[in-house]
């Protein structure tokens, strides 16, 4: 059960009209710290906020008459939530959202602003799935998680494919990494339109799972990491991603969380766009010199926009 190009090319039809088409944000200020030219696809301004849309949307247009029926059931810690929630809304079926208590208040309001039932559990001692599955199991409904499936994957990978279509070739791909949904679809959108681009996923030091995953060539897991990046917060890679990414990526990289508010605020005060933690990882490991984009063309997804009123009180 993979996922391919045409996949992406399938999601892409389907989001179409719906999905906004985001902005690509340029600045020579970050060139010339850098010294690369980058592009920065700014799913921050996507539809509730984050890239995640894609996935959700893409999934829930698939469903059977049956499955519309009974309903969709997400568990997440925030955007794939609100997007599952706006995406069932927008499909004309029910959502049921099984979220941490401490997800960003923000988030759990905008989740319960699309109409979605939301169930709190404590992430630092229940298991989602398991509460998922049961849910699932008692009222019926169709599970879709927040990555490890093929039509979220397929979703995912529209946003790189819209970058490149609009700036063309690029050198080098990077987005943020939690359980890798955006890294795989990226990864083959990549691999179909620019096959010799280098490809980095850039995860929270505080929880660098895939990488040491993608080093072992085995699926790590970790305990809940603590990181400000609460998007990226997951505790092992997929069982679809991994593979996808250990085919086509280059290397998977970490940030601080002192780094990943470093780029935040660089996005904030010299480019004037708010992204959310998990968003900034990619900038973050540019400036940390994790990355080295001298003299290339960069594509970057800032991935999200959904930030909390405590981060972005900018300490
Ligand atoms: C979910 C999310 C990620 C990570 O995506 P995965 O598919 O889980 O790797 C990155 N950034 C933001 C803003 C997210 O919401």
């Amino acid at each position: 059960m993979s996922v391919t190009w045409q996949d992406v090319q399938a999601a892409s039809d389907r989001i179409a009209g719906v999905a906004h088409r985001t902005p690509v944000l340029t600045s020579t200020t970050v060139d010339d710290r850098t010294g690369g030219q980058l592009f920065f696809k700014a799913e921050n301004y996507q539809r509730m906020g984050a890239f995640k849309f894609r996935g959700a949307y893409n999934a829930i247009s698939q469903f059977t008459p049956a499955q519309m029926q009974t309903g969709v059931i997400a568990f997440s810690s925030g955007n794939h939530a609100q997007a599952i929630a706006l995406a069932a809304q927008l499909l004309g079926t029910k959502a049921t959202i099984v979220m941490p208590q401490d997800a960003p208040p923000n988030k759990l309001a905008a989740t319960r602003g699309y109409g979605a039932e939301v169930v709190l559990y404590d992430r630092y001692s229940q298991d989602r799935e398991a509460i998922g599955d049961r849910i699932a199991a008692e009222q019926g409904g169709t599970v879709i998680p927040p990555y490890d499936h093929p039509h979220i994957i397929a979703g995912q990978g529209t946003a790189i494919k819209e970058l490149i279509e609009e700036v063309g070739e690029l050198d080098i791909v990077i987005t943020s990494l939690g359980g890798g949904g955006l890294l795989a679809g990226t990864a083959i959108a990549t691999h179909a339109l620019c096959p010799a681009a280098s490809i980095f996923g850039v995860e929270p030091a505080a929880g660098n799972d895939g990488q040491r995953s993608f080093r072992s060539g085995e699926i790590v897991t970790i305990q809940t990491p603590k990181t400000i990046a609460d998007g990226a917060q997951t505790l092992h890679l997929g069982n679809i991603t991994f593979p996808i990414i250990q085919e086509h990526v280059t290397d998977i990289v970490t940030a601080t969380d002192d780094e990943i508010l470093d780029a935040m605020r660089f996005l904030a005060y010299r480019m004037k766009t708010v992204v959310e933690p998990t968003g900034a990882l990619p900038l973050a490991a540019i400036f940390n010199g994790q990355i080295d984009v001298r003299g290339k063309r960069v594509g970057i997804i800032l991935s999200g926009g959904n930030v909390s009123d405590k981060i972005l009180a900018i300490n």
